[in-house]
């Protein structure tokens, strides 16, 4: 069923996530499922939708003087300028639901004029200065994992990839706990240094505690610049939490943040570099903080609740326990408890049949997963502490194995998304910050809104807990509308999101805003707020070439309420 990308520089290369050369088959029990509850058809499987295995062939030439092509060569060195078709179309589009669709459908969209990769901060400060004297619209390129059309060049313009030269550790600071690093380097290769960072010091090596979903394929810069938060965030903190120091290069000069723990020296202007996503200027380095790396020490909790009030309510008194935290805790709401025992085998079985009689039935049960990391003694404690808390709230514990599934598995779900879409169903998510107080709603109102769109799917976790409220994260899953895909994915899209501000929840929590959420984003922070942002926006840079056309709403005035539109 799953198509290999054959040729290599087909739309399909681009649009599909990730390992070229993974191919994530959906075991058997799912596709029954969406064959089922989908109402897909074996003509749904045999004929794939919009595959688009056609090479990449762009009608629309580099707007790009040779003139200008030639400057931007003496700045960056002849090899670091890019103009082919392939490479101006894939770093013209993210991983968003809307950029896919629109590869698929070999849709007109906006381009990038030239590719160009710096080699190093000087690289950058020469672009900007050249790109500032020109108003050519420069948009920086990390990992490309952009989920809210955070790259989509509106305006055309370069697009400045980090990820060819400036993607080195810098530093490692045994002292300060702390590692500086260039913006474009992967995930995987910031960890593995890190972990292999050995001295007299430390015979553990570091780790650097943020681990998305799209950990392999994002960046360290493009996690600052969106606020990003991974798998273990409970415990280590979001993105934004960690960074120390910075160096960001803007149309108007650098800024640089040196590495102090705290200071009361005026607004931390580290949190406007971190959520600026590519408008006000281009990361150039970052200290964050890191952990001692000590993978044994880990340890898995896993309970199953009888409904989704427990669940919740178990959550929120580990939160508010004050008693140190975990730092993988998740619960799934009924329906992703079900599908994920169904996937298992366990739905309709004889263990089912036994958790039924105990009372967690399917359609109501849902699982809590959790791990601990760091000292041996404290994770110890906090484990002791959730499975009393979870006891109480009438839990059944699960044991380990489950979370070690998930911690082997956690990175391969995106690679389904293609499959899907090649059966005609859509799959995307969103995610919120909500309050305690405001969290059911939040998820009932979401819910209402995804299932009256027959038949749809709508699962829900809450991966990313504080003291005070949660995160929520819906995943849904409907039908195409053959011949209407883009709009018809804009106005579901654009109800959910009405459906989570009504109730009380954010735009995003981890994801940033991109062009996607930009309709929200003045309601969200009110007048006066946009009003200064707009104020730095002008200040740092002041024609409007870092990344425009919609992110963040500092351009853009468009409908409130309604998706955004090229
Ligand atoms: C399958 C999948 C799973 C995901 N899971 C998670 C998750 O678990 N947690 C999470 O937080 N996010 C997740 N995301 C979203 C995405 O991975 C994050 O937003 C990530 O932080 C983006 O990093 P990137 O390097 O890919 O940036 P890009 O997508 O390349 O860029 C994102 C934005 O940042 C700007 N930018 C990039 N680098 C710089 C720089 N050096 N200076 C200034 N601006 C810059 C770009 O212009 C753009 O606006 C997921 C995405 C996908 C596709």
């Amino acid at each position: 069923m799953s198509i290999e990308t054959e040729k290599k520089k087909t739309y399909r290369s681009i649009l599909k996530w990730g390992d070229p050369n993974h191919i994530e088959e959906p075991n058997k029990r799912l596709v029954g499922y969406v064959k089922k509850y989908m109402a897909v058809t074996d003509e749904d499987i045999k004929t794939p939708h919009l595959p688009a295995l056609d090479e990449v062939k762009l009608d629309t030439p580099s707007a790009l003087s040779a003139a200008d092509l030639e400057s931007l060569k003496n700045i960056v060195g002849k090899d670091n300028v890019d103009i082919s078709d392939y490479e101006r179309l894939r770093h013209s589009v993210g991983y968003s639901y809307y950029d896919v669709i629109a590869l698929r459908k070999k849709a007109k969209i906006p381009l990038v004029d030239a590719v160009v990769c710096p080699r190093h901060e000087a690289d950058v400060v020469g672009i900007i200065k050249f790109c500032d004297e020109k108003k050519i619209p420069l948009i920086p390129f990390g990992g490309r994992s952009s989920v809210v059309r955070g790259l989509d060049p509106i305006k055309g313009g370069i697009s400045l990839d980090l990820t060819k030269h400036m993607n080195k550790v810098i530093k490692v600071n045994e002292t300060n706990k702390s590692a500086t690093v260039q913006p474009g380097m992967f995930g995987p290769a910031y960890e593995d240094y890190l972990n292999n960072y050995k001295t007299e010091n430390s015979s553990t090596g570091y780790s650097c505690g943020h681990f998305p979903q799209s950990f392999e394929y994002s960046t360290v810069g493009g996690w600052v610049v969106t606020k990003g938060a991974g798998s273990l965030s409970t415990g280590y903190g979001k993105i934004e939490d960690m960074v120390l120091g910075l160096k960001f290069v803007t149309p108007k000069g650098i800024i640089e943040i040196k590495d102090y723990p705290r200071t009361a020296a005026g607004p931390d202007l580290r949190h406007i570099v971190a959520g600026s996503e590519g408008t006000l200027g281009v990361l150039t380095e970052v200290t964050l903080k890191v952990w001692k790396f000590r993978p044994d020490n880990r340890s898995y909790f896993s309970f199953l609740f009888k409904n989704w009030e427990g669940a919740v309510a178990a959550l929120r008194e580990i939160m508010q326990g004050e008693f140190g935290l975990p730092h993988m805790l998740r619960i799934s709401d009924p329906e992703e408890s079900g599908i994920g025992l169904m996937v298992e085998g366990i739905t309709g079985g004889p263990i089912d049949k036994v958790l039924s009689l105990l009372g967690y039935k399917d359609g109501q049960r849902c699982i809590l997963m959790g791990s601990t990391e760091g000292d041996k003694d404290t994770g110890c404690l906090i484990k002791k502490k959730v499975k009393a808390i979870a006891k109480k709230h009438g839990s059944l514990y699960l044991g380990a194995s489950a979370v070690r599934g998930w911690y082997r598995h956690r990175y391969n779900d995106p690679y389904l998304r293609e499959n899907l879409m090649d059966m005609k169903v859509m799959t995307d998510t969103v995610e919120t910050a909500c309050s305690w107080e405001n969290l059911p709603k939040v998820w009932a109102g979401v819910r209402q809104v995804v299932k009256a769109r027959k038949p749809s799917v709508c699962m829900v976790h809450a991966s990313h807990s504080y003291e005070n409220g949660s995160m929520l994260y819906f995943i849904f899953i409907s039908k195409i509308k053959p011949g209407d895909e883009i709009d018809d994915y804009l106005n579901y899209h654009s109800s959910i999101l009405n459906a989570i501000i009504d109730n009380g929840g954010s735009p995003t929590h981890h994801h940033g805003t991109g062009r996607l959420m930009a309709p929200w984003f003045e309601d969200f922070s009110g007048k006066t707020a946009m009003g200064l942002l707009r104020a730095i926006k002008a200040e740092l840079d002041p024609n409007n070439i870092m990344n425009p056309g919609g992110t963040l709403a500092l351009d853009f005035k468009g409908d409130k309420k309604k998706s955004f539109r090229i």
